[in-house]
């Protein structure tokens, strides 16, 4: 007799041991109460709003802290705000090549005595006097008394005098940003929780930040499952295949910003499992793939439920990842922020664990990162030209596809299903740049259809 756990868990209240002082492991479903009803699965909402409950409460846990050069900080998050040190911009700053000037004076178009000159990088060497013009480079200080820049090309000067050419005049604060119009010294630029990329390590440099305070990455233990599968220096002997998934899957998780603990392979067979999950108590999150599916061989989840685990879903109407898996495990005192180690069973077919992946274990791992925002993210794209694909009825669709982020001035960006054999089809997997979600009612999608795309 095969054990299917094929339902959604049935939790009264607050689903999350993770709240209470200690996990409280329920007894593993007996083989006789537990039956295979699709129907009693979780949709995609429900799920991912359980999810994103779960990655909330897991958001209270502070990861620990490390000190990296700035140079080095790219793809990590802030664990402490960044403070503006001075007053941005620390002087009125000149945004043109021109002439400071009081607007209202430029404005008569009479002609001005150039009473100075300041390029980028000095102080002016004093006020405007009334009735002066002053030269001014881009960036550079406006002198004191002086309310606006007047660009270079709307200017007549000679003979050490200016003049605005009509028919133009300038507006008090035209071309100028001032001191402190940005921030003041002290204020919060960006708070921790911030996933840092180039344009915070400009932020921070800007701040005199030669080093950041940001949080440890988690550490995501890999665990692949299956007798199939072989390393990827090997030639596979009849039956076998290469192992994709731990490759594929330490990539996104140090794309996530996270370290990839990749654990050896774990035979389809119970020992090889339980001795792989004692193992993987030390991560901070696991990922397992294959052996959740219904087969006499995915003993995945009666491993899960002998180590002590709780399934808050184990199922999803979602096609590709229909029998994604997602709980929590007691680690019996190993050190980590979180007192509990949460799991995905992830399907194995490769885009399954890909899109399920994205869907579910990424929003989990963004909150054990630190980050504020967690995802998954999606956006709004048009169906391109191409033939449609048909929905599943009852299944929450998530399909290889390519989106044309650049094509389309204006309008929204086109996007068409990448043709594919499946969710074993790497070479769909690898030519897309999102997945299209195909809704639970909808019949399939027009050319031409505002779709949902899920980005990675
Ligand atoms: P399973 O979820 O174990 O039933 O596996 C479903 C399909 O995914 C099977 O065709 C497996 O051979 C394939 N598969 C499982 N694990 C991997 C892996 N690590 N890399 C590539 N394919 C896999
Ligand atoms: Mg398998």
């Amino acid at each position: 007799m095969v054990l299917v756990f094929r339902r959604a868990f049935p939790f009264a209240g607050t689903p999350f041991a993770l709240v209470r002082d200690r996990i409280a492991p329920e007894a593993p479903p007996q083989p006789s109460t537990i039956q295979s009803m699709t129907s009693s699965l979780l949709g995609y909402d429900e799920a991912a709003a359980l999810v994103a409950g779960y990655a909330a409460r897991l958001s209270q846990f502070r990861p620990a802290e490390e000190r990296v050069e700035l140079g080095q900080s790219s793809g990590r998050v802030l664990a402490q705000p960044i403070l503006a040190d001075l007053d941005q911009p620390p002087f009125a700053r000149s945004t043109r090549d021109g002439y400071a000037c009081r607007a209202a004076e430029a404005s008569t178009h009479k002609r001005l005595a150039l009473a100075g000159s300041t390029r980028a990088g000095e102080a002016p060497s004093g006020p405007l006097p009334p009735g002066a013009a002053w030269e001014i480079m881009t960036g550079a200080a406006v002198p004191q008394g002086a309310d606006a820049v007047f660009m270079l090309e709307h200017a007549e000067a000679a003979g050490g005098q200016v003049r605005l050419l009509k028919p133009r005049t300038v507006e008090p604060g035209e071309n100028i940003v001032a001191r402190g119009a940005q921030a003041r010294a002290g204020d919060e630029l960006l708070p921790a929780g911030t996933a840092i990329t180039y344009a915070q390590v400009a932020l921070a440099a800007s701040c005199g930040c030669a080093t950041l305070e940001v949080f440890r990455r988690p550490r995501v233990a890999i665990l692949t499952t299956g007798d199939e599968l072989v390393a990827v220096e090997a030639s596979p002997g009849p039956g076998q295949i290469r192992n994709s998934n731990a490759a594929m899957l330490a990539a996104m998780v140090i794309a996530a910003g996270a370290e990839a603990w990749v654990l050896p392979t774990a035979a389809d067979e119970a020992g090889a499992l339980d001795a792989a999950l004692a193992q993987a108590a030390e991560a901070d999150l696991l990922l397992i793939t294959g052996g959740v599916s219904a087969g006499k061989f995915d003993l995945v989840e009666p491993a899960l439920a002998r180590a002590g685990a709780r399934f808050h879903f184990t199922g999803v109407r979602i096609q590709p990842g229909k029998p994604l898996v997602f709980g929590e495990m007691p680690r019996g005192g190993k050190a980590s922020p979180t007192p509990v180690l949460p799991f995905f069973g992830l399907p194995g077919n490769p885009v399954s664990s890909a899109v399920t992946f994205l869907l579910f274990a990424a929003p989990v791992l963004a909150a054990l990162a630190g980050r504020r925002e967690l995802g998954p993210r999606f956006a709004l794209a048009r169906m391109g030209p191409a033939a449609d694909r048909k929905g599943k009825p009852g299944l929450t669709r998530f399909l290889p596809a390519r989106c044309s982020f650049t094509a389309n001035a204006g309008g929204l960006p086109e996007v068409e299903f990448v043709p594919w054999h499946g969710s074993g089809d790497l070479g769909a997997l690898a030519r897309s740049n999102c997945f299209l979600v195909v809704p639970e009612q909808a019949h399939s999608l027009e050319p031409g259809a505002i779709a949902r795309i899920l980005l990675p």
